[in-house]
């Protein structure tokens, strides 16, 4: 049987940070009626970080954001066309076509042959499982997990659903945060793949960085060179 390699999706695989950036720009537009940029911001990122327990990752959760901050900022004087027109966004960003990142098919078909892939990815389900089918390539992955936190505690119940030894595991993904560090404390392995940019919120804690070591390649095509060395 051969050995379990993890896979992360949104940044790792295809485009996703993008998005939300593309969609806070419309919210920092609409928002000029009553606060500069930097205000919309760092409202809108207060009201993430207060519901993200609630709201979970994902789209959904996000759009209840703007929503409220756009509430809160305006004191309740925007309209609720303006509103429906923030969901609106949020629907856009759900039906957007796939960009898979470089290189990234062809790099599965190589670390295909050598493991058995398990894409685990957080946010919501549905979402998380509509871009897996639209990416095409689903069929490349022995199993998809969708969770709602990669802590280590989600980690070591899935390899446990999965029969798989986290010694024996290594995991890829472009966040320090929720793909390395969580893996490396179950005694695992684990690869970073740094994206273009990191949302916020996926910034690790400098403390659990100390005295931390792993591999970092600058694209997923790296990976099957690095796991073959
Ligand atoms: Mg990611």
């Amino acid at each position: 049987m051969l050995p379990v390699l993890g896979v992360d999706a949104d940044d790792t695989l295809w485009e996703n940070e993008e998005r939300f950036h593309e969609v806070e720009q419309r919210f920092r537009d609409l928002m000029t009626p009553w606060a500069d940029s930097e205000t919309a911001d760092a409202a809108l990122l207060a009201t993430e970080r207060a519901n993200i327990a609630r709201h979970g990752y994902g789209i959904k959760g996000f759009v209840l954001s703007m929503v409220l901050t756009a509430v809160e900022i305006s004191d309740a004087a925007i309209d609720a066309r303006s509103l429906a027109g923030i969901v609106g966004w949020g629907h856009e960003m759900l039906a957007h076509p796939i960009e898979l990142l470089d290189g990234v098919p062809e790099a599965l078909d190589a670390l295909g042959s050598t493991h058995r892939l398990l894409l685990i990815t957080k946010g919501d389900l549905g979402d998380q499982l509509g871009k897996v089918r639209r990416s095409g390539l689903a069929d490349r992955f022995w199993r998809v997990e969708v969770v709602p936190e990669k802590d280590p505690q989600t980690y070591r119940d899935v390899l446990d659903r999965h029969g798989v030894d986290p010694a024996e595991f290594t995991m890829v993904g472009n966040s320090v945060k929720s793909d390395v560090l969580p893996v490396l404390a179950i005694g695992g392995w684990a690869i970073h793949v740094p994206h273009t940019t990191t949302w916020v919120f996926e910034e690790p804690d400098p403390d659990e960085l100390a005295g931390v070591e792993f591999p970092i390649v600058d694209r997923l095509g790296d990976v099957p060179g690095l796991l073959a060395g």
